[in-house]
């Protein structure tokens, strides 16, 4: 690490309901090797002083796994949608410039960096996103699965729900009900399952109601933004050919 501080300029707000604590706060913390955005708020955390030399309450943000596989930490990074954990300060700040860190924007403000993602777990019951078990009781050998098939599934269960995907779309506004790339892609991942396909007629009739997949505008931001390169294009592509077909023939089916 060249730089010897860490500089950072905090969006903070005490209270959802009181935006007038809206304010920019800004810190230096002592940079410390292979630093991630993380550990440079843990720094904050240890002495919080601003940088006019103000004592002020600790930064609140979220963390759990600290591997990227929880989601929990993902905020807008220097105006970037991406997790704190895997963001190093040496890869974005290499020469100590200010680093600003913001809460997502598409999810209900709690406090300072954290937001709850709370829409998105109700958007993965809304599609079941699971497989469906008939009891406990030993049924067998599952049904076969192609590795190529295996290959294509264990990307999409990568998903974390993170929300980057949510926070680039631009059909994600207050006054729209889409429920987003994420879901949708799970629909996929669940209906390509051999056991979790007797659901997929439920799966799909779920995502061809309001906020649904038509209400996809094929931005595209999704896919630039999602850390774990999950194909949300493709799911999207294919759960939309999957609604047509069950929109078209589903009468048949039933
Ligand atoms: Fe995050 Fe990618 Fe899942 Fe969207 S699809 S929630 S960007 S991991």
């Amino acid at each position: 690490m060249s730089a010897s501080t860490v500089h950072l300029r905090v969006l903070r707000q005490d209270d959802p309901k009181r935006p007038e604590t809206r304010r920019w706060e800004e810190f230096k913390v002592p940079a410390l090797p292979q630093m991630n955005v993380i550990a440079a708020l843990q720094q904050v955390q240890k002495n919080p002083v601003t940088l006019d030399g103000k004592r002020v309450a600790p930064v609140a943000w979220e963390a759990v796994c600290l591997e990227e596989i929880c989601g929990a930490c993902t905020m807008l990074v220097n105006g970037r949608v991406r997790q704190a954990c895997s963001t190093l300060v040496d890869h974005i700040a290499p020469n100590g410039e200010r680093i600003t860190l913001e809460p997502l924007t598409k999810f209900p403000l709690l406090r300072d960096l954290i937001v709850d993602r709370s829409s998105m777990f109700e958007s993965l019951k809304r599609v079941k996103a699971w497989i469906q078990l008939d009891g406990t009781r030993d049924q067998g050998p599952g049904p076969r699965e192609s590795p190529e098939q295996q290959q294509v599934r264990y990307h999409l269960s990568q998903c974390m729900t993170c929300g980057c995907c949510l926070e680039a779309c631009p059909q994600i506004t207050e006054r729209s009900s889409f429920i987003g790339p994420a879901a949708i892609s799970q629909v996929r991942l669940f209906n390509l399952h051999a056991s979790g396909a007797r659901n997929a007629p439920e799966r799909l009739d779920a995502v061809m109601g309001n906020g649904g997949i038509e209400d996809c505008g094929k931005s595209q931001n999704c896919v630039e933004v999602c850390p774990k390169q999950i194909p949300l294009i493709d799911s999207l592509a294919e759960v939309s050919r999957d609604t047509t077909k069950r929109l078209l023939f589903g009468w048949i089916l039933r």
